[in-house]
């Protein structure tokens, strides 16, 4: 495995010249686009490491299955009175699907209005309770006690955060979210900057391989419907609007960030993560989904 992973960085690491690193939030614009680096993490706990794997990014898209698990478990499946189970094609910020849709509801928790819904959903009598139960759960599930926010990129996505602004407006005047609604884009804001590792992520994807139980305590954190209702999510909508190429190409449940981070959960088997901010036209990084496509082939990894 080992020198797959090494093989593999050094085969895709190219790709990051025909990509370009994000940067309509400005603190992400500062990102090294030629870092490529992978985490493997199976099912005993043997971690693999290999290429830039030490880089730190935020988590960003990442955490919407995450607070997905958290939304449902204190609400139940009333969560999808408020946001549907269906892929949109449409960009991940689009707002204009919100006016046309009957019932007008966000196609689906993976896209930014159906996240900021889900955000407004986390239970807690505070802000600052909502989001420490929010970073409890990925400290537990990423098994990083230290894992906290990127204070730069929390606050230059909230200055510049206008197109989220006005989708959770929207949201608030189709009666989808209710009272403060910065004070709910404060704690999404909030979300997207928790700062990981690919070794985290990759925890945090064999954890839901694993069927929502920690791998070394046996305990289960999330009942296993949740996880897997999350994972469904990350098959039909984790890969922005190429999840259908990724589904065909790749075949594991994934979950990309615009920082260039992608979370894959290989059920029963491995939690993957890797980084390369350099990213593709829909938003994914352009040498991780190479890479991961070498990968699957390699390991036989698709579930279809
Ligand atoms: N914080 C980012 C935003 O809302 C997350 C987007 C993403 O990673 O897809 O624009």
């Amino acid at each position: 495995m080992q020198l797959l992973l090494n093989k593999l960085i050094d085969k895709n690491k190219f790709w990051a010249n025909h990509g370009k690193v994000a940067d309509y939030i400005p603190e992400l614009g500062k990102m090294d686009s030629r870092k490529l680096g992978i985490a493997v993490v199976d099912t005993g706990g043997k971690i693999y490491r290999a290429g830039d794997y030490k880089t730190k990014f935020t988590v960003q898209s990442i955490s919407k299955p995450i607070v997905l698990l958290l939304a449902l478990m204190d609400n139940g499946e009333e969560v999808f009175n408020k946001v549907g189970k269906e892929p949109t094609g449409d960009a991940f910020n689009s707002i204009i699907k919100l006016e046309t849709l009957n019932p007008s509801k966000p196609l689906n928790p993976m896209i930014n209005a159906g996240a900021i819904a889900v955000t407004s959903l986390i239970k807690g009598k505070t802000k600052e309770e909502r989001f420490q139960r929010i970073l409890n759960l990925f400290r537990k599930i990423s098994k990083n006690p230290h894992m906290d926010i990127n204070f730069e990129v929390y606050l230059s996505e909230k200055k510049t955060g206008d197109r989220n602004r006005s989708i959770a407006y929207f949201l608030r005047d189709l009666g989808i979210i209710h009272g403060d609604v910065e004070d709910v884009l404060d704690l999404y804001f909030r979300q997207c900057s928790i700062e990981v590792t690919c070794e985290d992520i990759a925890n945090m994807g064999m954890f839901l391989a694993n069927q929502g139980i920690d791998r070394e305590s046996g305990d289960a954190i999330v009942p296993k419907h949740l996880t897997q209702i999350v994972k469904t999510f990350m098959v039909t909508c984790g890969m922005y609007d190429a999840s259908g190429e990724f589904a065909i190409n790749v075949g594991i449940p994934a979950k990309s960030g615009v920082s260039g981070g992608i979370m894959c959960s290989v059920p029963n088997k491995m939690g993957i993560g890797v980084i390369g901010p350099a990213l593709d036209h829909k938003g994914n990084s352009i040498a991780g989904v190479k890479l991961l496509e070498d990968l699957a082939k390699e390991l036989k990894l698709s579930i279809f």
